[in-house]
């Protein structure tokens, strides 16, 4: 009964009267509690986008917070400034501006190398700045900067912590509002395409460099607005709260509340504060001393999170709660947008890719050697060979996963050995992978969505708003017809990681079709089907076929090889060695000694 009256929508207005209320009926010492915790919260909800979502660690949040803070605080009290820039508005201008150019060249230095580079860059800029606030004769040293001035809003000043308390919440509802829109969009999908899914993610057309460096700077914006609000509360700043040992703290609150969910960050920032709060009156009177115990509690108690709940706190609240409405529960009928426009087609027997003497060496091993092949709009190539013959290494190589080491691509008469991944799928290229490569988490409809992702155009702030719905509509809509197309329909809201691996394998082609490619590369799209299944993918296959696509092919399965190709290709050891129809190839005297190892 409860659970029917709760809806999400309905607990979250619940959750916002409540907060409405809070500062008329609560002592002064909690109201301003809550203050802190809405101003941490932002800072997590940042780090939840960041490192929750984008898989990408910073140490470095607490310096964007000063720089939030100190920006505004030296423009309101310096002296001979002009007065359109020397007030708390001018002072949030120039703190968002000056973060967003810092984080931009940081995430310029950091985010392209893989790595530890961003945490370790985070950590020097972190410490680099707090001596800086410190440093700064005119920052004030280390005793900081008094005087700040209140703010006021439409003639209101909010010199009182429970006036100020409804813009800090406000503020973080609203960035709350912003960033589960913003997930739940196709540029959110490319920012959690991150975590682990560069290389899919690229190969769908994801630029996934500029996908972190938005989500960087995301991160870093919302700090310093928790900055600058946290400089008119106090109204003096000094480097204390900005230093490295805060920005782990930020750190343990985005993952301890839920690393991966907007609402993790307010649970975690909420869960931290009361508790540091409780541990600091607590700790010396246990231990009959003072000092920072409560730092080694936090300590223990992120061992205990990670070891327990590696998804913290939020995932395992939500059991408690309604599930979400709206955009995430819908059975799929409802998927009713204007079809994509469609790339043109080339017309049936127009060449398509054309491999010439690829080279590809892993060292000593040489995967491919001069390997040739084309591909023709309207026909199936079927690349076969026994286990470690090198034809996904092949794969990758055309689809410029991996560059070769020499020889020639040519897809659409155009050289495209060297270029990018993205680049290559941009061109009408679209595959999938042997070893399944699905944002598990991510529901089957949003993983085929990616796949769509070159076909819409709307950025982050519109994603934000809410403004691309129309766009993205389609998007979803296309999705969808590519998921009944392969006979997932039932299947639109599932975890994509929660199906078997049979039907993952069909969820990857379906997100390749999302594409709308011209040539398909399918490396082992059976392995896992049963028979009924076999028979559903080899149907698709020749419709595809019939309709202009050109198809590679891998397949260890003969009998579902030799049904649908046109021609084969067969490697061994890295080379070709046969090429033919499918009757031709399977009566040649190498294919058999090659397969059956010489036992006649
Ligand atoms: P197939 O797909 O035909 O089974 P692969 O292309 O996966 O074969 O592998 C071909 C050979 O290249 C194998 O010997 C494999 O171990 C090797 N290989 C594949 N990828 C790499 C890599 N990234 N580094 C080193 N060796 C690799
Ligand atoms: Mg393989």
């Amino acid at each position: 009964m409860m659970r029917e009256l709760l809806t999400a929508r309905r607990l979250v207005a619940l959750f916002v009267v409540l907060l409405a209320l809070g500062p008329l009926v609560l002592p002064e010492f909690h109201v301003t509690l809550l203050n802190y915790i809405g101003l941490y919260a932002l800072v997590a909800l940042g780090l939840v986008l960041l490192t929750g979502v984008g898989g990408l660690t910073s140490f470095g949040q607490a310096a964007f917070v000063g720089m939030g803070a100190y920006a505004t605080a030296w423009l309101t009290t310096a002296a001979g400034l002009p007065a359109w820039l020397a007030n708390p508005w001018g002072g949030l201008a120039a703190g968002l501006l000056l973060t967003a150019l810092v984080a931009l060249l940081l995430g310029a230095l950091t985010l392209r190398l893989s790595g530890h580079y961003l945490p370790l860059g985070t950590i020097a800029w972190g410490i680099s700045l707090y001596f800086l606030f410190g440093n700064l004769e005119f920052l004030g040293g280390h005793t900081g900067i008094g005087g700040i001035p209140p703010l006021s809003i439409a003639g209101v000043e909010l010199r009182d912590g429970r006036h100020f308390y409804y813009l800090i919440w406000v503020v973080l509802l609203a960035a709350l509002w912003l960033s589960s829109n913003l997930l739940d969009s196709r540029a959110g999908r490319a920012i959690r395409a991150l975590k682990g899914g560069v290389v899919m993610a690229e190969a769908m057309g994801v630029d996934t460099a500029r996908a972190k460096m938005i989500v960087f700077l995301v991160a870093a914006l919302f700090a310093c607005l928790s900055g600058w609000l946290y400089a008119h509360l106090q109204r003096f700043v000094n480097p204390t709260p900005f230093g490295l040992h805060i920005g782990i703290e930020y750190l343990f609150m985005a993952v301890i509340g839920g690393a991966a969910h907007v609402w993790g960050a307010l649970v975690g920032a909420a869960v931290i504060t009361v508790l540091k709060q409780w541990l600091q009156d607590l700790l010396p009177q246990l231990f009959g001393a003072s000092g920072n115990f409560e730092v080694i509690a936090f300590g223990l108690l992120m061992i205990f999170v990670l070891h327990r709940a590696r998804d913290g706190l939020w995932p395992w609240l939500a059991r408690w709660l309604p599930a979400a409405g709206g955009a995430h529960r819908p059975a799929g009928a409802e998927f009713s947008g204007e079809p994509l426009p469609r790339r043109a087609v080339p017309a049936a027997g127009t060449p398509l890719l054309e491999v010439r003497d690829a080279v590809t060496q892993f060292g000593g091993l040489v995967a491919n050697d001069r390997m040739s092949l084309h591909v023709d709009a309207g026909e199936i190539l079927a690349l076969i060979g026994p286990n470690g013959a090198g034809k996904s290494t092949l794969f990758n190589l055309i689809t410029g996963v991996n560059p070769p080491t020499s020889g020639e691509v040519r897809f659409r008469g155009e050289r495209v050995d060297g270029r990018s991944s993205r680049a290559i799928a941009h061109l009408g290229m679209s595959r999938t992978f042997q070893h399944v490569r699905l944002l598990p988490g991510m529901s089957v409809l949003e993983n085929v969505a990616l796949g769509a992702h070159m076909r819409g155009r709307h950025g982050v702030p519109s994603a934000m708003l809410h403004l691309e719905r129309e766009e993205e509509a389609r998007l979803l809509a296309e999705a969808a017809r590519q998921c009944a197309r392969v006979g997932l329909g039932e299947h639109l809201r599932d975890a994509a990681g929660s199906l078997p691996l049979g039907k993952q394998r069909i969820v990857e082609i379906a997100r390749a079709l999302a594409a709308d490619p011209c040539l398909l590369l399918l490396d082992e799209p059976a392995a896992g089907l049963r028979f009924l299944e076999k028979q559903a993918l080899a149907e698709l296959l020749k419709q595809l076929r019939a309709e202009g696509m050109g198809i590679l092919l891998v397949e260890h399965d003969m009998e579902f090889v030799m049904d649908l190709a046109d021609r084969v290709v067969v490697m061994e050891f890295g080379k070709k060695i046969a090429e033919g129809l499918p009757h031709e190839v399977q009566n040649d005297p190498a294919v058999i000694e090659a397969y059956l190892g010489g036992v006649e």
